[in-house]
C-alpha cells in the first residue's frame, strides 16, 4: 500500500536487505528482493505461470514489528496498483512490469524460514505492494501456503480489487488491513483516482462472513486533502457500521500521519508529486481526527 506515514514508535526493522521502499505504516527504506530467487521463465512459460498463481511480480520483502499486523512480520511487497495515490511512498510499486518474477514457492519458503520467530511474537506474513489483489491467483497460493504452516497471515488492501479475493482466499486470511483513503466519494476520487464504492462493498462482505477476518482500517491523514472533518466523521461511521454487522469485526483503526519521506522517489520516476509543499498534520490535528473515531466507540492507534 505504500501511503507516506511516519512510523509508529515502537516499530522496528529486524532486517534490512537492500534497494528502497516503504509500506503502509511508514517509510521504511532500506528493504529488497535480497535472498528471494527470482525466477527464470521464459515470456510464454511466465504467462501461464501468473494466470495460476505459480508466479508473481514482487516488489521487495521485510522482517518489521508492530506494523502491518501484530508481532513480527514478514511483509512481501507485490507490484500493480490501480490506484494512484497522491501520497503513495512508492511509485515504483505501482506498474506490474516493474517487479521481479518470483515463484510462490520461493516465498512460501521463506514464510517456513520465520515460522519459529512469529510463533514466538505472535506475528505472522503480511501481503501488501502495491495492490494484491491485482494478482489474487499468486495471493492465494501464499496464503494458503503460509495457513498450512500455521503462520498468522494479513492481506494489506485498498479493497478496490475487492471481488477478486475469493471466499477461499479469505478464509486463509485471518487479518485485513483496508486501507479506507477517505469516507467522501470526491475526495477519495481526489485521492486516488478511483471510485469509493469498491472498498466500502469488499469492507462489508467482509464483515458479513461469519468467521471471517478481523479487519483494521488504515487512514492516511493528509493536511488540505483528507483531514475536512466530514470527510473523516464518514470513514468512523463507516469503520463502526461493520461492528454493527459483526460485532468485534473491526479491532483498530490506525490513523496514520502524512509525512514526507518520499517526495524524491517520485522525482525518480518522472512523474510530479502534488503534494511537494504539504506538511505533516499537526499533532492537534491528529489528536482531533483520532478522537473524531473513538467518538463511534473504535480501538484507535
Ligand atoms: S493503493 Fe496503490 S497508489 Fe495508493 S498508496 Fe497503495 S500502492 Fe500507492
Amino acid at each position: 500500500m505504500f501511503p507516506l506515514t511516519a512510523l509508529p514508535p515502537e516499530a522496528t526493522r529486524l532486517e534490512a536487505p537492500s534497494g528502497p521502499a516503504a509500506s503502509a505504516a511508514g517509510p521504511r527504506a532500506g528493504h529488497g528482493l535480497d535472498g528471494l530467487r527470482v525466477a527464470q521463465v521464459d515470456r510464454g512459460e511466465r504467462l501461464t505461470a501468473m494466470r495460476e498463481g505459480r508466479l508473481g511480480s514482487v516488489h521487495s520483502w521485510e522482517l518489521v514489528t508492530a506494523v502491518d499486523g501484530p508481532g513480527t512480520r514478514l511483509t512481501v511487497f507485490l507490484n500493480g496498483c490501480p490506484l494512484r495515490c497522491l501520497y503513495c511512498h512508492n511509485p515504483d510499486t505501482l506498474a506490474m512490469k516493474d517487479g521481479k518474477p518470483v515463484t510462490a514457492d520461493e516465498v512460501i519458503t521463506r514464510i517456513r524460514r520465520y515460522a519459529g520467530v512469529f510463533r514466538a511474537t505472535g506475528g505472522g506474513l503480511t501481503l501488501s505492494g502495491g495492490e494484491v489483489l491485482m494478482q489474487p491467483q499468486f495471493a492465494a497460493r501464499i496464503l494458503h501456503g503460509a495457513k498450512a504452516l500455521g503462520v498468522h497471515t494479513a492481506l494489506d488492501t485498498s479493497g478496490y480489487l475487492g471481488t477478486n479475493a475469493t471466499d477461499e482466499m479469505l478464509a486463509d486470511t485471518d487479518l485485513v488491513l483496508l486501507d479506507v483513503k477517505s469516507g467522501d466519494p470526491e475526495t477519495y476520487r481526489k485521492v486516488t483516482g478511483r471510485d469509493l464504492e469498491p472498498t466500502l462493498a469488499f469492507g462489508w462482505r467482509l464483515a458479513e462472513l461469519t468467521d471471517g477476518p478481523e479487519i483494521w482500517i488504515r487512514f492516511v491523514l493528509v493536511p488540505g486533502l483528507t483531514d475536512d472533518e466530514a470527510n473523516v466523521e464518514a470513514v468512523a461511521q463507516y469503520a463502526a457500521s461493520l461492528n454493527e454487522i459483526r460485532p468485534g469485526a473491526l479491532t483498530r483503526v490506525e490513523v496514520l500521519p502524512f509525512h514526507q519521506m518520499g517526495r524524491d522517489k517520485w522525482k525518480a520516476v518522472g512523474r510530479e508529486y502534488e503534494l511537494a509543499d504539504t506538511e505533516p498534520p499537526t499533532p492537534e490535528l491528529v489528536e482531533r481526527v483520532r478522537e473524531q473515531f473513538r467518538a463511534h466507540g473504535l480501538t484507535v492507534h
